[in-house]
C-alpha cells in the first residue's frame, strides 16, 4: 500500500493536475469506516479507497452501483478510486443516475478488439477495453487522453475522460430522452456549434482537408471535434470536459447549465 503523501501525488500527477475535490466536492482520505464516516458526514464527500475492497464497498453502498464487475476483477485501486470519483461527481451534479438504473455496472468488454469504452444503453453499463485490468492502466489511459486531445478529438487530456464521457451518455440518456425541453435546448445548441464549426457539411470521422479545417475550427472553440459527431457525443464530450478541464469551454458549460434546467 502506498503512503498517503503517495498516493496523493499520484492521483494528483494523473488526474492532470485537476483536484479529486474538484468541482464534486471535498475529497475525504483514508477513511477506516468508508460507510459509517459517510454518514456521520451526512453530506456528500467522496473518500479515496485504500485498496480495492473498499473501493468496492463505496461503489455498491454509497454509490449505489447494482454490480461492480471491473472492481471484482481487481483492478488497480487508483483507477477504482478514478472510476468512482467520476460516478461521484455526476451523481453530485445531476442527481440519481445508478439509483435510477442508467449506470449499473462498470465492466470489461469480452470479445470485442480495438474497442476504448462504450456505454450500452441495454444494460445501462460501462465497459473498458481489457487495458483496464493492467497494472499500468492509469499510464496508458493518460497516453490515450493526451494523444486524442491533441489532434482535438476529445475535449480534455485528463485520465479519466473516457469516464467522464461515457457517463455523460448516461445523463444524455436520462435528462434528453425524459425531457422535450431540455431536448430541444440540447439540439439548439447543438445545431448553431455545429454549424459555427462543421458549416453545412457532413461531419466525417475521416482526416481530410475538410475535416483538418473543422478540427480546426473546434479548437478554436475549446471543444472536441468528436463532439460535433452527433447530440450525444455533444453533451458527453461536453460534461467530460466540464469536469476534467481546468478550463472548460463555453460550450460545455452551456450544456451543462440546459442538463440541469437553469
Ligand atoms: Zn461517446
Amino acid at each position: 500500500m502506498l503512503g498517503e503523501a503517495g498516493i496523493d501525488a499520484l492521483l494528483g500527477m494523473v488526474t492532470g493536475g485537476i483536484s479529486l475535490a474538484g468541482k464534486g466536492g471535498k475529497v475525504l482520505k483514508y477513511a477506516d469506516d468508508v460507510g459509517d464516516l459517510a454518514k456521520k458526514e451526512k453530506t456528500a464527500k467522496f473518500i479515496l479507497a485504500k485498496d480495492i475492497d473498499s473501493a468496492k464497498k463505496y461503489a455498491k453502498n454509497e454509490l449505489k452501483l447494482e454490480k461492480t464487475s471491473v472492481f471484482d476483477k481487481g483492478i488497480n485501486v487508483d483507477v477504482a478510486n478514478g472510476i468512482n470519483k467520476a460516478i461521484f461527481d455526476i451523481k453530485n451534479t445531476f442527481g440519481n443516475v445508478t439509483e435510477k438504473g442508467y449506470i449499473k455496472d462498470v465492466s470489461v468488454f469480452r470479445n470485442v478488439k480495438n474497442s476504448y469504452a462504450k456505454y450500452s444503453i441495454n444494460d445501462g453499463s460501462i465497459y473498458f477495453g481489457e487495458y483496464i485490468l493492467d497494472d499500468d492502466a492509469i499510464n496508458k489511459m493518460k497516453e490515450i487522453a493526451e494523444i486524442n486531445n491533441k489532434w482535438g478529438g476529445w475535449s480534455s487530456n485528463n485520465t479519466f475522460h473516457s469516464v467522464y464521457h461515457e457517463l455523460g451518455h448516461a445523463v444524455y440518456r436520462e435528462k434528453c430522452a425524459m425531457n422535450s425541453e431540455i431536448s430541444e435546448k440540447i439540439v439548439d445548441l447543438y445545431s448553431k456549434k455545429y454549424y459555427n464549426i462543421v458549416g453545412n457539411n457532413q461531419w466525417t470521422k475521416n482526416i481530410n482537408a475538410n475535416s483538418i479545417k473543422w478540427i480546426s475550427n473546434a479548437k478554436k472553440e475549446n471543444f472536441s471535434y468528436y463532439g460535433l459527431r452527433n447530440e450525444n457525443e455533444f453533451v458527453a464530450e461536453a460534461i467530460a470536459q466540464y469536469f476534467c478541464s481546468d478550463n472548460p469551454s463555453d460550450i460545455s458549460k452551456e450544456v451543462v447549465k440546459i442538463l440541469l434546467g437553469e
